[in-house]
């Protein structure tokens, strides 16, 4: 024997565990179920007499308005069903969270009395997940967020908590809205870089990690992004992840990297940074081709000058000295105090005979000067350098330093103040 469409319906109803009311919009006239009543931990019987003011009652007043602000749209055909989330008040005290859903059923008998028939499910529960949830990203140092990139490599972010106010000065609602104002923010000389990898992280499906720097009302913040893609059968690719603030810590980070790679006295780079670079220069030229001259610069009697003039007086001369090979070299070149009174630079594209003009430059230029002791004595200060430049058959930079420096030796046995070029004859 089919079942009837009641019984059905009940057991539709009961699976759901929904409460239904129906109201009569015209006399104000309403039905509950026993659900509905069992809800809130009453029975219908205790609530009798059962009418609109029954609802009313138990709904928190705040509620009220919104309530009727939604019938008002779905009466006037704004909105094509009746749908809130209210609070009613459980027998035991505590507010539970009730979606409504409602609709309007025509009278069959004929009569023009209006009824607005639904159904009320707790969702308490969920409610307090999505509250638990909220709370959870508050207190994550840091951005929560969901990007999608779609195989059309359009993008969007679904969700976005609300901290992103304070990194990128942009509301959540702003940015789920306009996903492009994310990277609008984004440092014009870090954009590429984070486009890049989110590229990478997007074909190799490895985590998302990118420091970059955003820029809110002209300041600038380092920021790190970290996320995990995942990619769905459509080519749909989904990050989860978090943004923090890492501007204290990167700032630190360079500058110890800064100082770790600098002179202290004269603020050019140190040795260590040096050889760094003539590595980099050598393998550089290994592969691409190209050439980079090196000259090795060293004070004359040096010694001599510390002795005669003081220690102090002597530091003047390295920064003086420092300062004028900044003012002739390009700043391309790379120039390092890689000693005492020795300092190398590493000029990249250049061809021997140039570092030699260089070099000659330098040493005229020092020649020229004239230093003031503290004693107001004036005295004169020379150089020697070797000169070299990148060939194949240098073979290390060890070798390259090595040549250079047995120029700028021959350049102190040949009488000082010169500059030597290797496989070049001295002259004296
Ligand atoms: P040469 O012409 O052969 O190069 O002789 P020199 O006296 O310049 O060479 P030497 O290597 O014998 O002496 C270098 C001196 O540089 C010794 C050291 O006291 C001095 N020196 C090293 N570092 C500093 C520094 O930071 N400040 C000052 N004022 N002197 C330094
Ligand atoms: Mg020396
Ligand atoms: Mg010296």
């Amino acid at each position: 024997m089919p079942l009837s469409t009641e019984t059905r319906l009940q057991a539709i109803l009961d699976g759901t565990g929904a409460g239904t009311w129906e109201y009569n919009l015209d006399n104000g006239e309403a039905i509950y179920n026993d659900r509905w009543a069992s809800m809130l931990g009453y029975s219908l019987e205790e609530l009798s007499p059962l009418s609109f003011q029954t609802w009313e009652k138990l709904c928190h007043p705040e509620d009220l308005g919104p309530a009727n602000k939604a019938l008002e749209r779905y009466l006037s055909g704004e909105e094509s069903q009746f749908e809130c989330v209210i609070r009613l008040m459980h027998k035991d005290g505590e507010w539970r969270y009730i979606h409504t859903r409602g609709m309007l059923l025509g009278n069959d008998k004929g009569d023009q009395s209006r009824w607005l028939m639904g159904t009320h499910l707790d969702v308490t529960r969920e409610k307090q997940s999505q509250h638990q949830l909220e709370r959870l990203t508050e207190s994550v140092p840091g951005i929560i967020y969901t990007f999608v990139r779609e195989p059309d490599g359009q993008f969007h972010f679904p969700y976005v908590s609300r901290k992103i106010e304070d990194l990128y000065g942009l509301s959540a609602e702003q940015a789920i809205a306009y996903p492009n104002m994310m990277f609008e923010t984004v440092h014009p000389d870090d954009l590429r870089r984070v486009h890049e990898s989110i590229n990478l992280s997007a074909e190799s499906l490895r985590e998302w990690v990118c420091d970059y720097r955003v820029v809110v009302d002209d300041s600038v913040k380092w920021v790190r992004g970290i996320s995990r893609p995942e990619r769905d059968t459509d080519g749909r690719v989904t990050w989860h992840g978090v943004i923090t603030n890492i501007d204290d810590q990167k700032r630190l980070e360079l500058e110890l990297e800064h100082l770790s790679i600098t002179d202290e006295l004269t603020g050019l780079y140190n040795r260590r940074y040096m050889l760094h670079k003539l590595e980099e220069s050598a393998a550089e030229n290994e592969r691409y081709g190209g050439n980079f001259s090196v000259i090795s610069l060293d004070i004359d009697f040096f010694k001599i000058i510390n002795d005669s003039w003081g220690h102090p007086t002597g530091d003047t001369v390295l920064q003086t000295f420092a300062e004028l090979i900044r003012k002739r070299t390009r700043k391309s070149d790379i120039i390092a105090r890689t000693g005492g009174e020795e300092f190398i630079i590493l000029m990249p594209n250049t061809v021997l005979t140039d570092a030699q003009q260089v070099a000659d430059s330098l040493r005229t230029a020092l020649a020229a000067e004239e230093f003031v002791s503290d004693e107001g004595e004036t005295f004169s200060v020379t150089l020697s350098a070797g000169v070299v430049s990148w060939s194949d058959d240098m073979a290390t930079v060890r070798n390259l330093l090595s040549v250079c420096d047995q120029s700028l030796y021959e350049a102190k046995r040949a009488g000082r103040n010169r500059v030597v070029v290797s496989g070049q004859k001295t002259q004296n």
